[in-house]
Formats: structure tokens, sequence, C-alpha cells
């Protein structure tokens, strides 16, 4: 069965299609002629994952799923949230981002945040959503060089390193992405 996963990302492609198994032929944006930033209008990332899979359905007729992700920092009533990736501007630069929450958490004692991440599946005219957590926290300053964005501030709750300082496969375990993948991939063969 052939799905487009919303993406370019070719790593993020490559973890779920090992998951699924061929059962499943996955194809993303660029393989299906979609070369558009596709836009993420809502406050919500539940909305903004929805619209990226209807938008593929509603434009290329292609079954499809999408996945979008934010950082919930409770300190910051929820910030950076739907702005995660443009939080310092639009260059989307993780320094950036890393930097202007650091200096907005300077004086805070609270650090508690949690990464949220919803996947919208489209599958035969219906929309699914599947959604993963990690409850964690924001150190002071930047550890490990594994993984992208937020990864070298954030500690997991339970765990003293950040997810930078964890394998791909450590961090995919315990991952926000990983939960909400799982029960992606659960539904998919239960289909
Ligand atoms: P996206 O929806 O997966 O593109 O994620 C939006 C933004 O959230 C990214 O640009 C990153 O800044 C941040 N982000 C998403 N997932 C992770 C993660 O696993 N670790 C650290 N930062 C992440």
């Amino acid at each position: 069965m052939k799905l487009c996963f919303a993406t370019n990302n070719l790593h993020k492609l490559e973890e779920i299609q090992a998951l699924l198994g061929d059962q499943f032929e996955l194809v993303t944006l660029a393989d299906i002629g979609c070369n558009v930033d596709i836009p993420e209008p809502f406050d919500t990332i539940a909305e903004n994952s929805h619209e990226k899979a209807r938008y593929v359905r509603d434009n290329f007729a292609i079954d499809c799923f999408a996945d979008d992700t934010g950082l919930v920092v409770d300190a910051l009533n929820g910030e950076p949230g739907v702005k995660s990736a443009r939080y310092a501007g639009e260059q989307r630069d993780s320094n950036d981002n890393i930097g202007l929450l650091l200096n907005k958490l300077a004086s805070e004692q609270n650090r508690t945040a949690r990464f949220l991440t919803v996947i919208t599946l489209s599958l035969e005219g219906e929309y699914y959503q599947f959604e993963g957590s990690v409850e964690g926290s924001i150190i002071d300053d930047k550890r490990g060089t594994n993984g992208f964005g937020y990864d070298p501030v954030f500690v997991p709750k339970g765990h003293s390193r950040t997810f930078a300082e964890m394998t791909m496969q450590e961090k995919s375990e315990l991952s926000h992405r990983g939960r909400a993948f799982a029960k992606l991939v659960a539904f998919l063969k239960a289909h």
C-alpha cells in the first residue's frame, strides 16, 4: 500500500519505513511533486498536523500522514509550542532558538517542559490522530551533539542525560515522536 509521509526529512522517513516493513511503500512530499512549504496557520499542534495531512490529501489525492511537534515550557505559558521551529525567527536556527529559550528562562526556577507530537493520518477519506509526549526539564547549558532542535537542553524525566547525549535508538524509545509513531504503526498494521 502506498502512503505519503508529509515530510522531506529522509531521516524520519527511514525510521518509520523500518518500523512499518514492506507492506507499506512510503513516499515523501518531493516524491509526489509537492514542493511548497505547507502552511501551519493554527494555534495548536493538533490543528497544524491535521492541516498538513488535509493539504496533501486535497491537492494530491493520496492517503498520507503528517507529524507536527512542539516544545511546551510551563514557565513560558506553553511557549515555544507551535512556534518551536521559528521561535527566534524565520531562519529556523536551532542555536538561536535555544539561545532565546535559555534567556527567557534565565531567572526561572520552574524548568518543567514536554515535547508533544501529533500525527494525523488521512486514510480512505477518514482522519485519525495519534499523540505522543515526553515529560522533562530544560537545563541551563547545552549538553551533547546528537539529535537536533532543542535536544541539547532537554533532559527527559527520570534520566540524567539530554536527548543530545543519547543514541538515536535510546531517544526514539522514549521520545514524543517515537511514542506517536508506535501508535500509528500499530493502527496501520491492524487496519
Ligand atoms: P517538526 O514539527 O517535527 O518540524 O518540529 C518543529 C520544531 O520542534 C523543530 O524545528 C524543532 O525545533 C523542534 N523539535 C521537534 N522535534 C524535536 C526533537 O525530537 N528534539 C528537539 N527538538 C525538536
